[in-house]
């Protein structure tokens, strides 16, 4: 009993971070402890900060997307080529087909 009362005489504070997620963390810190500015988030580990207006964008994994989903686009890009080289083709030799016939 003595030590739970100890405990929870402690002085502490409870710091709300906030990931780009809008996940809120309540991380409960000593009033003596210094404060860090950010906190991984602990719901999806992205950086959170103390600002809920402005939370850190995600560092390591957005810049690793946007570079696949371009290479994507360019593969997509290609494949449209071909497929559409492919159609005039097929169109020419219709046409050809139709003028032998008329
Ligand atoms: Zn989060």
């Amino acid at each position: 009993m003595g030590e739970a009362e100890r405990g929870e005489a402690a002085p502490r504070q409870n710091v709300t971070y906030f990931c780009s997620h809008e996940h809120r963390s309540v991380v409960t810190f000593s009033v003596e402890a210094v404060v860090p500015a950010s906190w991984d988030c602990p719901r999806c580990g992205l950086p959170a900060s103390l600002d809920c207006d402005n939370p850190p964008p995600a560092p390591k994994i957005e810049p690793y997307k946007t570079h696949l989903a371009y290479v994507k686009e360019r593969r997509s890009d290609q494949e449209a080529a071909d497929i559409l080289d492919e159609a005039l083709q097929t169109l020419r030799t219709k046409r050809k087909a139709g003028e032998i016939i008329f």
